[in-house]
């Protein structure tokens, strides 16, 4: 069991083995449901915080209104601080906010785990990521007046995403960057893809490519440009990111991880700019 603190709204914080699923939860039986993976810190003290709580509820409440889904803001914000209260192991953990659609004759089932942080995270952060690009199979505009795709939307189908893990895994990758049928660099199964060309910062577009906005790669751009930075949303090929100076894959939990290896091509290592980055991002 890796699910340290379990909190159900409605029941707040119960024993992290209780069920919490009926078999006929849509959220289960179709993926249909939304959830947010956020960080949780905690101090010497033990008391812990959530990053950019605010920005995952506004993403949630987001999700939720494209799925038809209800979300009370109000019994979520409890619920995390109730988690906070409990959890007081320090450093790092994983917090992660589940709304489903909810059973055929019931009510939609919200639930919340902390659980440690992956145990590859902190070789991925120290060594850098070898990636793979895939193939995503849609055109760049796919998305384009398509609501019912739901492009944008964190919903719980993620099982491509996974495969898609599992197969750069498989060709001794770590992770991996999904492509456009015709050529854009979209984003990764879990993660935005952000680029350094000088002093500019790039990331995909939203809207029409269907890529989630990223909180944190939002984050590192509002204060990048603070910080001398441009920023820019840019469609970009492989052959784009393969002469930038640093590729990121900037994600809440593991943070932004530059990219070492790209489709077999070493990249060399920039620290100070990864470091610079890195502190963006509150890494
Ligand atoms: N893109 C996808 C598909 C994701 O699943 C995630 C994170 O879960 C991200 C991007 C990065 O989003 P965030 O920075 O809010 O964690």
């Amino acid at each position: 069991m890796t699910v340290s603190v379990l909190g159900i709204l409605g029941a707040g914080i119960v024993d992290p083995t209780t069920p919490v699923i009926q078999a006929d939860d849509a959220g289960v039986t179709r993926g249909d449901g939304c959830f947010e993976g956020l960080r949780i810190r905690t101090d010497g003290e033990g008391v812990s915080a959530v990053d950019k709580l605010e920005r995952h509820l506004a993403r949630m409440g987001r999700s939720t209104a494209a799925l038809g889904i209800p979300f009370d803001e109000t019994a979520w914000r409890g619920l995390v601080q109730q988690a906070c209260a409990v959890w007081t192991t320090p450093g790092e953990a994983a917090l992660k906010l589940v709304q489903t659609r909810g059973p055929l004759d019931g009510r939609a089932t919200g639930f919340l785990t902390v659980s440690p942080l992956p145990a590859d995270y902190p070789r991925q952060r120290r060594d850098g990521l070898r990636v793979v690009s895939l193939a995503r199979g849609l055109t760049t505009h796919a998305f384009a007046d398509a609501p019912w795709l739901l492009g944008g939307v964190k919903t719980l189908s993620y099982a491509v995403n996974m495969a898609a893990q599992r197969e750069a895994e498989r060709r001794g990758a770590d992770e991996t960057i999904f492509v456009a049928a015709d050529g854009t660099v979209l984003e990764a199964p879990t993660g935005s893809v952000v680029w350094a060309v000088g002093t500019s910062l790039h990331t995909t577009p939203t809207g029409d490519t269907g890529i989630l906005a990223g909180t944190t790669q939002q984050l590192l751009f509002e204060r990048a440009a603070a910080a001398d930075w441009t920023t820019h949303e840019t469609l970009a090929t492989l052959e784009d990111l393969h002469a930038a100076d640093v590729v990121w894959v900037i994600s809440s939990v593991r943070g932004p991880v530059d990219i070492v290896e790209l489709d077999g091509k070493q990249r060399a290592r920039m620290p100070g700019v990864d470091s610079e980055i890195r502190i963006l991002c509150n890494f």
